[in-house]
């Protein structure tokens, strides 16, 4: 068993200092009877959060640890499709080692659970989606990954994506997608009753990539609304990127705010580059859950991207114009608190009796954090040191 240890003299995010004890992968009151023989790792000047989420990331299309490849798609959705599909054939039987180079970018900034969109359409079948699900046995117990069986190629307009959709949910994927049933597919309804109608059969969540802009998006949201209500899964449908709230009149993006808080459909945002960005302030204040994720990380849609969550919480706040120490401490909680409640991980919180997953950066507080976006000094997940480039956790 391994030796109980205490982290101490580091802040929380709320600013006290507090000893972070652990005991058997758990924190412990600093007063349990383990602790006798415990490990002190004094950590002044630090902060400790809780490990960070990534809420929106691509484990199957990033191509880390490759060779660079010029970015050559066109600018619309359709047009990264394409280009992607007459790119990946070549890329695949590296999909492993790329998936890992990104997970091993995410833990060393902090991150300690993402949620993936893994594609699956006519022509790469499940094979993504069966590499991820290898992977994520893998890395069980120190990253915990929410797989999207996502159809990135439109479910209509495709021969049989519904059915592997339906095997995809069958053999592990937690959640299912979909894609602009309108500007891909052409078919609000049939695309997005495909999606509830899996989700219902599996019971399992649904996270819905919708960059429709204008009130044709709003319209797809309202119907994803509506669906999410006839089929009782209030508090596990996501829309990621939700352009269309950033690109419609305030009475508008208002209304439809009111809507998904009372249908408890979540919004992940990316703070997209120069895509409308969700008012996520007007969003929370009516009750919606708002979380961040990366997106796309060095592939074939975009040459950025380095899974950094605290840098994409910096992107958010930067976007939405927060800048006061209150707005940047709230920014974090789309990595965090936030995110947690978006993906149902419940034990995710630095409370005696959870698993000891952590991040220790550092800086002193969390504006310092959101500004600089340091590397951690030691990343625990269950209380096992994933990330301790300084071997604090040695003797461990
Ligand atoms: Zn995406």
């Amino acid at each position: 068993m391994a030796r109980p240890f205490v982290l101490s003299n580091a802040r929380v995010a709320n600013g006290s200092i507090r000893d972070l004890a652990v005991a058997d992968g758990c924190i412990v009151n600093p007063e349990h009877t383990a602790l006798g023989s415990a490990i002190h790792i004094s950590l002044p000047n630090c902060i400790i959060l809780p490990g960070l989420i990534d809420s929106h990331s691509h484990l199957d299309k990033t191509l880390l640890g490759g060779p660079w490849l010029p970015h050559r798609a066109g600018d619309s959705v359709i047009e990264r499709i394409d280009n992607e599909r007459r790119a990946r054939p070549a890329l695949r039987s590296g999909l492993r080692d790329r998936a890992e180079a990104l997970l091993c970018l995410a833990v060393s900034n902090g991150t300690t659970a993402l949620r993936t969109h893994i594609d699956i359409d006519d022509e790469v079948g499940l094979a993504n989606l069966v590499a991820v699900l290898e992977l994520r046995e893998a890395w069980r117990g120190r990253v915990e990954i929410q797989i999207v069986a996502f159809p990135q190629s439109g479910i209509r307009r495709r021969t049989g994506v519904d059915e592997l959709l339906d095997e995809a949910l069958s053999l592990g994927a937690d959640l299912i997608g979909g894609i602009d049933p309108v500007a891909i597919d052409g078919d609000r309804d049939g695309h997005l009753q495909v999606v509830f109608d899996l989700a219902s059969k599996h019971a399992k969540g649904v996270d819905i990539h919708l960059h429709e802009m204008g009130e044709a998006g709003v319209a797809s949201l309202m119907r994803i609304v509506e669906l999410t209500a006839a089929n009782g899964l209030a508090g596990r449908v996501a829309v990621s990127h939700a352009f269309c709230l950033g690109s419609v009149e305030h009475s508008s993006a208002a209304k439809a705010a009111d809507a998904l808080g009372r249908a408890g459909v979540a919004v992940i945002t990316c703070a997209p580059g120069t895509f409308p960005m969700p008012p996520v302030e007007l969003l929370r204040s009516a009750g919606v859950r708002v979380a961040a994720g990366s997106d796309n990380v060095r592939d074939l849609w975009s040459p950025f991207g380095n899974a950094n969550m605290l840098e994409r919480c910096m992107l958010v706040a930067y976007r939405s114009g927060w800048r006061t120490d209150e707005a940047l401490l709230r920014s974090l909680d789309l990595a965090t608190t936030e995110a947690a409640a978006v993906l149902g991980m419940d034990g995710h919180r630095l409370e005696v009796g959870m698993p000891a997953t952590c991040a220790v950066f550092p800086v002193s507080h969390v504006p310092l954090a959101i500004v600089e976006r340091p590397r951690p000094r030691l990343v625990l997940s269950g209380g096992h040191p994933i990330h301790d480039p300084e071997r604090l956790l040695r003797q461990h």
